[in-house]
This record gives structure tokens, C-alpha cells and sequence, in this order.
């Protein structure tokens, strides 16, 4: 870097930006053509720059820092709808393909509507969720949707970005003369959890587990029927204090609109190729008459419960 810089320096200025623009773009297009990569299923072509192996040292981080926040509300290994979370979770798992995850399912027992996935496979249903979803399929539709994000490695491509973006300015600093400190796996480890998928991501995780619920025999109808009460349910609390939380499933973006007017395509386009039954036949729970959050009020007396409204560094609103 020395050497160039001296080399620049005995140009003009006009000439020496010149050849700054040259290697910066020469270097961001080496770049992107060594780390090109496809997304599976859908055939996305992107940018992805860590290996399988950095992804899940990053979601390790993550994984740690989400259980000594969530742990004294994760509901314990015996629970009935523990149990049954990891079931449906597992029988969507087995269709994917990805074995080299480390898949784990945590319900966290909480007021809180959502759902998240780390990149090393780890999942978290918070049981607010079970309010809206009221058959097996459409908490089905929900694990998909969570595991096709991990499976097309969208945390690992939205962290590229930022540490193209980090490259690019390190290289230029270099250029001019100036020096960036600071390691950069933990800079990229404490953004894991503040990540939020793109417009493009959130509705390719919809399409991948679409394919996912159909290739596990679950009705992909429920993806339909989940987006339209979480419609319902975004609009419910726009007026009230609760706050909608910065994890995965009921982000703020797209618009639920466009989640649904895709979901409507890919089971139009798709349900002869995959044969799955109509919008009237969606199965209720198998968790007996009642619904999953009654059974997680009566078989969770004993387990902490977590507020929607309590402030927590991953749930509140940036
Ligand atoms: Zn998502």
C-alpha cells in the first residue's frame, strides 16, 4: 500500500483520483467475482463472503448472547408445546437438505409476536405468536419462512455487504494515507443481532418456505391465511404502546401486501407441481381443542413470563 501511495502522490490531483477510482474498482470487481454465490431454490445470484464455517462462528456469538437474554423465559425441555415446536420445526428441517446446521428450536415464553434464526441454525418462537396462529400448518409457515432464511444464508449475505462496504472504505483510507482500527469479526458479530433482512430477502424466505411446506406435506394456504391476521394484528397495535419488535417475522418491511400478493402467485404457479390441498382444508392443532396459547399458559405456570412491553436490547425499537 506504501508503494502505491508514493506512486500516486507524483501525479496531479486529477490524475491521482483517476487511479484510486481504477483500483477501487478494480478490486470491488475482483471482489465480487470471487465471492459470487447462488441462492438455493430460488437460483439468486449474490454476494456472499464468509464461509460456511465464519457463518457459524457468527451465529454462535449470536446464539450465546440471544440465550443470556432469553434463557429464563425459554420454556423447559419436557414442555408439551416445546416438544411440539421442535416436531413440526424438525419435519420441515428434513426436507432442506442442510444436515451441517446445528438446528435447535427455543419457544421463549413471551407476550411478544414473533420469530427469528440464526445463521448457524438456531431458532427462537416467541409465544405471543401462538395468539394469531391457530393451526399447526400456519406455525408451520412460520418455522419455513425462519428456516429459508438460514438455509439461503441471508445473514451471511447482508453481512458481505457491510463488510464490502468496510473493505471499500479501509482501502480507500489506505490510499490517502489514513488507518482504520478495530477487529472486524467482532464488529460484524455485535451488528448479527440488530440485522435486518432486505425487502428482496424477507420475500425470497416466504418463497423458499413455501417449497419447504409443500415438500413436508404441510398446507402452504397457511402461509396466506398467517400473513393476513399478522396484517390484521400490525394494524391492531399501530394506535397502542406496543412496540413492533426489530426481529425477523413481523418486520416492518415489505409491506404485507406484497408478501401476500407473492404468496398468492407461488401457490397459483405451484399447486399442481406440488399437488397440496386448498384454503378450506388448513388443519387445526393436534394439541387437542385447544389452542397453542392456552396449553402454554396452563403447562408454563412455573416458567418466567417476558413481557411485550419490557426493554430489551434485541426487541425494542432502533
Ligand atoms: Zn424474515
Amino acid at each position: 500500500m506504501t508503494g502505491i501511495r508514493s506512486s500516486l502522490s507524483k501525479h496531479n490531483l486529477f490524475k491521482r483520483l483517476g487511479m484510486i477510482f481504477l483500483i477501487l474498482a478494480s478490486a470491488t470487481g475482483t471482489y465480487l467475482i470471487l465471492n459470487q454465490d447462488e441462492v438455493p431454490i430460488t437460483g439468486r445470484s449474490r454476494l456472499v463472503s464468509y464461509s460456511k464455517e465464519e457463518e457459524h462462528e457468527l451465529g454462535q456469538m449470536g446464539y450465546d448472547e440471544m440465550t443470556k437474554e432469553y434463557s429464563p423465559y425459554f420454556l423447559p425441555e419436557n414442555n408439551q408445546v416445546q416438544n411440539r415446536v421442535r416436531e413440526i420445526a424438525k419435519r420441515i428441517i428434513d426436507v432442506t437438505g442442510r444436515r451441517d446446521l446445528q438446528w435447535e428450536c427455543h419457544v421463549v415464553n413471551s407476550e411478544t409476536v414473533n420469530a427469528c434464526v440464526l445463521p448457524n441454525g438456531k431458532i427462537f418462537i416467541f409465544s405471543g405468536l401462538f395468539e394469531i396462529c391457530e393451526s399447526e400448518d400456519e406455525l408451520a409457515s412460520v418455522l419455513s419462512h425462519e428456516i429459508g432464511h438460514a438455509v439461503a444464508r441471508h445473514a451471511a449475505e447482508r453481512l458481505s455487504i457491510s463488510k464490502l462496504g468496510y473493505l471499500f472504505l479501509t482501502l480507500t483510507r489506505g490510499l490517502i494515507g489514513e488507518t482504520i482500527t478495530g477487529n472486524l469479526t467482532t464488529l460484524f458479530s455485535t451488528n448479527l443481532l440488530n440485522l435486518r433482512y432486505n425487502r428482496i430477502q424477507e420475500i425470497e424466505a416466504d418463497l423458499i418456505g413455501l417449497e419447504f411446506m409443500a415438500k413436508a406435506n404441510y398446507n402452504p394456504y397457511a402461509a396466506l391465511s398467517i400473513q393476513k391476521k399478522l396484517q390484521k394484528y400490525e394494524n391492531s397495535i399501530k394506535d397502542t404502546s406496543t412496540s413492533i419488535s426489530t426481529l425477523d417475522f413481523l418486520s416492518t418491511h415489505p409491506a404485507p401486501e406484497e408478501r401476500i400478493l407473492k404468496i398468492e402467485n407461488w401457490l397459483n404457479q405451484n399447486s399442481s407441481k406440488f399437488n397440496f390441498k386448498n384454503n378450506q382444508t388448513i388443519e387445526k392443532n393436534k394439541l387437542g381443542n385447544e389452542n397453542l396459547a392456552n396449553t402454554v399458559s396452563k403447562n408454563s405456570a412455573n416458567v418466567n413470563s417476558l413481557s411485550s412491553t419490557t426493554r430489551l436490547s434485541y426487541l425494542s425499537q432502533k
